[in-house]
C-alpha cells in the first residue's frame, strides 16, 4: 500500500467506522458463535500470495463481526463501560502514523513531556493533593499504565521493596527471605480478583478484610487485622483500597483506613478503575476524600473518560519508591534526563456531562425497578451501576440472566453479593439513552413474567 492509496483505504476505513458506530443498535449486541468458530472461516495456512485489500476488507463482517460483542452499542449492559470516542480514535491513528516507543526521555522527549503535563492536567481535574502532580516541585507524578491490574501489581512490588529495605535497615540480620515470609498485603474481600492476582505474582500473602453492610471496608476491620498479624510476628505492607468495586460499586471508607495505613508503614493504593473518571465531577468528588494518605492511585480513562482502551493513569507519591523498585540501568537506557517514562496520551474533556447523563440514566433504572414490587434493588446505585435481582431464589435469577443472555437483545452480567446472585446494568455506551433503558426493562419484565408464570 502506498501514500496514495492509504489515503483513499483511509477514508474508507473512517467512513466504515463511523457507519458502524451509527447503526450499532441494529445488529444484536451479543454474539451467538460456538467456540472455535473462526477456525473454519479462514484458511489454515498463512496465505502465501498477498490478498487482495477488499476481500481482507470484506473479512470483517464475515469472519469477525459475528463473533463480536458490541461494546458500545447502546443495549450493552455488562461489566463497566470501555469507552472510545472520534477524537481518540484520530489520535491512536496518529500514534500509530508516528510509531515511536517512549521508554525513555530521549527515546522520545514529547513522549514523556506530553505524558506528564496531561497527568498534570487530570490529576488536577480530580483535584489530587499537590505531591501527585509533578509539576509542583513534589516528588510524586502521573505514569499511564496498560490496565489497573497492572497499577496494582506495580504499586504492590514498589511497597514490598521499600518494606524490605526499610526492615532490612533496622534488622540486618534478618535475610531478605525472611522477611520475605512474614510480609502480608490486605484488600477487601470484594476487590477485584486483579488484587488477589498482584499477590500472587508478587509471592506474598494477602489476607481478605470483610466489609460491611454496603460492602465498604472499614477502619476498624483492617486495624483488627493489622493487630493479630502484628502479634503474630508477620509484617503488614499494602493494602489495597477500592473506590467503586466491581460487583456493586462500593467505597473503601479512605479516611479511616487511611491514617491507620500511614501510622503502621503500610502503603495504601487507591484502585479506582470505573469510579475515578466520575471525580472531575463536583458532586462526586467528595467520594475521593482521603485521597492524602494515599501512596498511589489509579484509574482507567479508557473505562468511562472517552479514551480509546489502553489508557490506566497511575499517580505516586514518591516517584523514587516507583524508580528505586524497578531500576535496572542498562547502558543502551542511559541518557543525560533520566528521571521519567514516557507514553504518548490524547484525551479531551467533554466528559463531564456524559458521565452525569451515564448516572442519571441509571437512576431512572433504579427507579423502575423500585416501582415493581416483584423486584428489588441489591446495593446503593452512587454511580452507573445498578444491582437488582427479582425476588425470589438464585436459581430464579440465573435463569433469568440465561434467558437475558439467549435473546441478545441486551447484554448484562451477574455478581454475587453476600452470597447472593445479583444481576449487574452498568450504563456503558454514550450512544444508550432513555429509550434504551425503557426498552431493557420492558425486555426484562417480559422475560421475568414467562419465567414467573412458568414457575408458579
Ligand atoms: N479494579 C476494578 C475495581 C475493576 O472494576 C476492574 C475492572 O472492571 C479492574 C480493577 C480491572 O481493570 P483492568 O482490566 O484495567 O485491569
Amino acid at each position: 500500500m502506498d501514500a496514495a492509496e492509504f489515503r483513499r483505504r483511509g477514508r474508507e476505513m473512517v467512513d466504515y467506522v463511523a457507519d458502524y458506530l451509527e447503526n450499532i443498535e441494529e445488529r444484536p449486541v451479543s454474539s451467538d458463535v460456538e467456540p472455535g468458530y473462526l477456525r473454519s472461516l479462514i484458511p489454515t495456512e498463512a496465505p502465501l500470495e498477498p490478498d487482495n485489500y477488499d476481500d481482507i476488507i470484506k473479512d470483517v463482517e464475515r469472519v469477525i463481526m459475528p463473533g463480536i460483542t458490541h461494546w458500545n452499542s447502546p443495549y450493552f449492559y455488562a461489566y463497566f463501560p470501555a469507552s472510545n470516542s472520534y477524537p481518540a480514535m484520530l489520535a491512536d491513528m496518529l500514534c500509530g502514523g508516528l510509531g515511536c516507543i517512549g521508554f525513555t526521555w530521549a527515546a522520545s522527549p514529547a513522549c514523556t513531556e506530553l505524558e506528564t503535563v496531561m497527568l498534570d492536567w487530570l490529576g488536577k481535574m480530580l483535584k489530587l493533593p499537590d505531591h501527585f502532580i509533578a509539576g509542583t516541585h513534589g516528588r510524586g507524578g502521573g505514569v499511564i499504565q496498560g490496565t489497573a491490574s497492572e497499577a496494582t501489581l506495580m504499586a504492590l512490588l514498589a511497597a514490598r521493596c521499600k518494606t524490605l529495605r526499610r526492615i532490612r535497615a533496622a534488622n540486618s540480620e534478618l535475610s531478605e527471605g525472611e522477611i520475605r515470609s512474614k510480609l502480608v498485603a490486605y484488600t477487601s474481600e470484594q476487590a477485584h480478583s486483579s488484587v488477589e492476582r498482584a499477590s500472587l505474582i508478587g509471592d506474598v500473602t494477602m489476607r481478605m478484610v470483610p466489609t460491611d453492610s454496603t460492602y465498604a471496608v472499614r477502619g476498624s476491620m483492617l486495624k483488627k487485622m493489622l493487630e493479630e498479624d502484628k502479634a503474630a510476628g508477620l509484617i503488614p505492607f499494602y493494602f489495597c483500597a477500592t473506590l467503586g468495586t466491581t460487583a456493586s460499586c462500593a467505597f473503601d471508607n479512605i479516611t479511616e483506613l487511611g491514617p491507620i495505613c500511614n501510622k503502621e508503614h503500610v502503603w495504601m493504593h487507591i484502585d479506582a478503575a470505573y469510579a475515578g473518571s466520575a471525580f472531575i465531577c463536583p458532586e462526586f468528588r467528595p467520594l475521593l476524600n482521603g485521597i492524602e494518605f494515599a501512596d498511589s492511585f489509579n484509574f482507567n480513562p479508557h473505562k468511562w473518560l472517552l479514551v480509546n482502551f489502553d489508557c490506566s493513569t497511575m499517580w505516586v507519591k514518591k516517584r523514587e519508591d516507583i524508580i528505586g523498585a524497578f531500576n535496572v540501568d542498562p547502558l543502551y537506557l542511559k541518557h543525560e534526563n533520566q528521571e521519567s517514562g514516557a507514553v504518548q496520551v490524547y484525551f479531551h474533556l467533554h466528559t463531564q456531562y456524559i458521565l452525569q447523563t451515564q448516572v442519571a440514566l441509571a437512576k431512572e433504572f433504579e427507579s423502575l425497578v423500585r416501582a415493581d414490587k416483584r423486584f428489588e434493588i441489591c446495593a446503593e446505585v452512587v454511580m452507573g451501576l445498578v444491582c437488582f435481582r427479582l425476588k425470589g431464589s438464585n436459581d430464579l435469577n440465573q435463569l433469568l440472566l440465561k434467558r437475558i443472555t439467549n435473546s441478545r437483545e441486551i447484554h448484562l452480567v451477574p455478581c454475587q453479593l453476600s452470597g447472593v446472585f445479583v444481576l449487574r446494568f452498568a450504563i456503558c455506551a454514550r450512544s444508550t439513552d432513555s429509550r434504551h433503558i425503557q426498552h431493557a426493562w420492558r425486555h426484562i419484565t417480559q422475560l421475568s413474567c414467562e419465567l414467573l408464570q412458568e414457575n408458579h
